[in-house]
């Protein structure tokens, strides 16, 4: 069985989306990856096919409704993937969860529309909620591509040994030393000499400091020194010094 994922959505139209171009695309018509969408509306009971209503407790906007989304959820094979709620008060994803998704058999995913989902769904089906960052979308369908992309660019095979994913930023626990390429003068810029010595050490040793200060002035939160058992959040403290 190659990497699956099942969407559920009210807008599979969405997809394969941005899923479909470049590498990610090209790795699905090899079959190194799939993808298949649930329209959840297919499995709204009344026969206006409401799949939201208006939050219990008054306030702006619509809920999903826990029973409809569970019959979509119960019409899923899950074959030991992970239930995944897009959301913004999820879990923030990390590059680390990225390769465990990818290592897995896929996932499954349930993107929101309009104020978010019944709780009661997510606690009856032990639904994980994942975020992609600390700004709201409209829907989860964009967030549901990103989580894909980010996995399936993992998957041996997708990219090529010229594109290896070891050296990237995050894989090492720092940002990436900044790159680049012709031409070697560029508005009277000029490429780093130690770039054009043929030095192997002297470069990698020029990359390794730059990625370092490169990461100490951008993201001293994921330096080791900086770094809490939790992962790679900011010790609140430390927050000031991102500014
Ligand atoms: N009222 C909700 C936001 C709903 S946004 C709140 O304040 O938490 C509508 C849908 O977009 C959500 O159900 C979720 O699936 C998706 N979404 C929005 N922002 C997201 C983010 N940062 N990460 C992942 N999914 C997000």
């Amino acid at each position: 069985m190659n990497w699956h994922a099942t969407i559920l959505t009210l807008f599979p139209e969405a997809f394969p989306g941005m899923l479909d171009v470049s590498i990610i695309g090209r790795a699905r018509a090899e079959g190194l990856w799939s993808l298949d969408t649930v329209q959840i509306r297919d499995h709204a009971h009344n026969k206006h096919r409401n799949v939201d209503d208006t939050p219990a407790g008054g306030g702006p906007g619509m809920v999903m409704r826990a029973d409809v989304l569970a019959a979509a959820a119960d019409s899923v094979d899950r074959a030991g993937r992970p239930f995944i709620y897009l959301s913004p008060r999820g879990k923030s994803l990390k590059q680390a969860r990225v390769r465990e998704l990818a290592t897995g058999p896929g996932v499954i995913l349930l993107c929101g529309r309009f104020e978010g989902v019944d709780q009661r769904f997510l606690d009856a089906r032990d639904v994980e909620e994942v975020s992609i960052g600390d700004f709201v979308l409209a829907g989860g369908e964009v967030a549901a591509q990103t989580l894909i992309e980010a996995c399936v660019r993992l998957i041996p095979g997708v990219l090529g040994a010229s594109q290896s994913s070891e050296e990237e930023s995050f894989e090492s626990g720092l940002l990436e030393y900044p790159q680049y390429t012709r031409p070697r003068d560029f508005e009277g810029r000029e490429i780093p000499p130690v770039l054009l010595s043929g030095d192997h050490e002297a470069v990698a040793g020029w990359r390794r400091k730059q990625a370092l200060d490169i990461t100490r002035a951008r993201r001293p939160d994921l330096l080791p020194e900086n770094r809490n058992e939790a992962g790679s959040n900011p010790a609140p403290d430390k927050k000031e010094d991102d500014q």
